[in-house]
This record gives structure tokens, sequence and C-alpha cells, in this order.
């Protein structure tokens, strides 16, 4: 009965994408936002929360792995962004590659490594 039940599971499961980072964010951020919206009252709050657990849910019975993938890579990015001090991140007004460079250095001219436009940007 168990394995029948585990098997079935099994099947249900295959292809899809399942939980990861960005996923458990959403899902964290809904239950948040739930819970305060109880906790003042504020109606509107509480439905507002169901929005990033539907997407959480989404996300993980997808079937379109690539394109979550991706949606997860971006906020690791950013996550590592935001925990780089040493350094800024600037995208290319052009081609909108990313562009590395450190922190206080003052206003610098910065050189896209891709395209080679050269932008202005302070550090
Ligand atoms: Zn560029």
């Amino acid at each position: 009965m168990f394995q029948r039940f585990k098997y079935a599971m099994q099947r249900f499961f295959y292809g899809r994408y399942g939980v990861d980072q960005l996923s458990t964010v959403l899902l964290v951020l809904g239950i948040v936002l739930c819970i305060v919206g109880m906790m003042t009252r504020v109606t509107w709050l509480t439905y507002v929360s169901y929005i990033p657990l539907i997407l959480a849910i989404y996300r993980t019975y997808s079937r379109n792995l690539q394109a979550r993938r991706r949606e997860n890579q971006r906020l690791l990015s950013l996550v590592k962004q935001l925990k780089d001090r040493d350094n800024r991140y600037f995208s290319c007004p052009k081609c909108r590659q990313k562009v590395r460079v450190p922190k206080g250095k003052g206003t610098i001219k910065i050189r896209c490594p891709k395209c080679g436009e050269q932008f202005v940007k302070k550090t």
C-alpha cells in the first residue's frame, strides 16, 4: 500500500522542478505576510500573502525547468552581490552585461569587457 503511494508520488514529481532557494524565500515571505496580516487585522495583507505562496507552489510543480533555474540563479547572484562588500556591480548601458568593479575608487570610467562601451560611475 505504502509502496504504491510512494510510486505514484514519484511518478507525479518526475520531470517537475521541486523546491529551491527562491521557492523557500517566497514561502517564508508569504507566511510572514499572512501572520502580520492576521495579527494587525489588515485583511488585504492576508490576501496579498497568497501571491508569493501561489508562486512558490507553481514553481515547485512547474515542468519548465530551465525558466525556474534561471529565476533561481537570478536570486542567487543578487544575494552574492549583496554579500560582496569589496566590489560594486553595474550593468553596461549598451549590452546589460554585469560589470564588477572594486569599491572606494571614486568616480571612474568603466569599460565593458563584452562590448567595449565606456561609462562613468561612482564606486
Ligand atoms: Zn556592454
